[in-house]
């Protein structure tokens, strides 16, 4: 009797302690998100007693100040304000993954020091802490000015070395100045969506980086084999692989096949591997998983659970089908190849400085996933310099620099047929020095070798610039 109670007692103290454990962990790893949601009235209630933080750059320039009446003030140029609408968002929370927001608890002083605090004691209203960002504004405004007019879209551009995210634009902007504007807007498919982290597109051909990483690691030899395109390949009785518009591409190595995007190569490859092989690597690319990072949420790019045939998987394998990506995830994969296989977790926040001017460093570089091995990271990264040398990213190349890079044209699902394509272009600079990745989505952009490629190398050449 007294063992058995001794076992009970035992057993109670191991699941509370686990409990407990749990308990901890939980906070750990969402308390600043639960902190953050409207519905924290704490928070409400302190925007009336604290003067929030200054949002600056990473070069220093103020982006967001308070007025002496606490209201939130710009002082950079309007261009830039609303190149940034999305990054600063706004201090309801229409906006979710805005700064203004989803750090809050650092601009309104929550996580001040003890020194701050103690200095502030006797101060008429407390101040927050300024918080500075990764981005530079700079760039995001050049971007904004350099977007093709009259098209939508998303560029987010990293460090896929330290994961700081330098630009994370998204096109239509909304002036932050004036939130009221946009009040009830619908946050799925309006202009306070993020398009660079929220935003889900058709991949096309640049997910033929994730089969060509698939057939490596798989496919003993692929990269000796030659390929036959004709421009149409008959996968079931109802659906072909078509490519070219039926042209062709001839006789391809596994190398060509890429950097000219062949359709039939890759779709044959899809299925030469199966549904689950293609997507075992897709998801240790972070397909079909949600990115909570510290400092920004990445929405969870698609592949598909189950496939309706053969024509289906052949077309996932070509970057159709049921696909969906988000561009920040796919900077993210461009970049991991960079980084020999490893993805890096993208931060946003570079420094935070307390009322009393002290500053701690927020940056800490490390790893969100393992993406593939260090090998295939340096074949694809071979294919895709191919592929801006002499295949379909010409136009993304930057005189005196090694880019890296592979174009999309994804189709889009429209019953009149009357939709362009949206252009995607995802790569990155190949060097030690400008390890920058980046991801461009033009809504309705037609060929993504022609607007995407040229506007990414416009973008990483001012990266280059700006690192000098
Ligand atoms: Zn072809």
């Amino acid at each position: 009797m007294k063992r058995n109670a001794r076992a009970v007692l035992c057993a109670m103290l191991a699941l509370f302690a686990a409990l407990g454990g749990y308990f901890f962990y939980a906070v750990y790893n969402n308390g600043s998100r639960w902190f953050t949601t409207p519905y924290n009235t704490r928070l409400r209630q302190a925007r009336g007693s604290v003067i929030a933080g200054d949002i600056l750059d990473r070069n220093g320039t103020v982006l967001v100040t308070s007025a002496a009446d606490g209201s939130r003030e710009y002082p950079t140029s309007r261009e830039t304000r609303k190149a940034l609408s999305h990054v600063l968002g706004d201090v309801q929370g229409q906006v979710p993954t805005g700064a203004e927001s989803f750090l809050a608890a650092d601009l309104l002083g929550f996580n001040a020091s003890l020194s701050d605090r103690v200095s502030q004691l006797f101060a008429e209203k407390r101040r927050g802490s300024d918080v500075i960002l990764t981005i530079d504004a700079d760039l995001q405004t050049y971007i904004a000015q350099q977007f093709p007019e009259d098209h939508n879209g998303a560029v987010a551009v990293l460090n896929y070395k330290t994961g700081e995210v330098l630009a994370l634009y998204s096109k239509p902007e909304y002036d932050a100045k004036h939130p009221e504007n946009f009040a009830g807007a619908d946050d799925e498919s309006g202009v306070l969506l993020n398009r660079a982290t929220q935003g889900r597109y058709a991949p096309g051909s640049v997910f033929k980086i994730v089969t060509l990483a698939c057939a490596l690691e798989n496919i003993p030899g692929v990269q000796e084999r030659t390929f036959k395109c004709e421009g149409v390949y008959p996968v079931t009785e109802e659906m072909d692989l078509i490519d070219t518009e039926g042209e062709g591409h001839g006789e391809l190595t596994l190398e060509e096949a890429f950097a000219k995007s062949c359709n039939i190569a890759f779709g044959q490859l899809a299925l030469e591997l199966g549904e689950d092989k293609l997507r075992a690597t897709a998801e240790r690319m972070g397909f079909n998983g949600n990115f909570l990072f510290e400092d920004l949420i990445v929405y969870e790019s698609i592949f598909p659970q189950t496939m309706k045939d053969e024509g289906e998987l052949a077309w996932t394998g070509v970057g159709q089908g049921n696909l969906m990506a988000v561009p920040m995830h796919m900077a993210l994969i461009a970049g991991a190849v960079g980084n020999g296989g490893t993805m890096v977790e993208p931060q946003l926040v570079l420094a935070v400085r307390g009322a009393s001017g002290g500053e701690s460093s927020r940056l800490n570089p490390r790893a969100a996933l393992q993406c593939m091995r260090q090998d295939v990271a340096a074949t694809i990264e071979a294919y895709m310099i191919e592929t801006v040398e002499n295949g379909t990213g010409t136009r993304a190349a930057v005189e005196g620099h090694t880019i890296a890079g592979k174009t999309g044209t994804a189709q889009v699902n429209s019953s009149g047929g009357k939709y362009s394509p949206h252009a995607w272009f995802v790569g990155y600079c190949a060097e030690e020095d400008f390890p920058y990745a980046i991801a461009v989505v033009v809504e309705n952009g037609g060929s993504g070798g022609s607007t995407a490629a040229r506007l990414a190398g416009k973008v990483l050449s001012r990266a280059i610039k700006n690192a000098q």
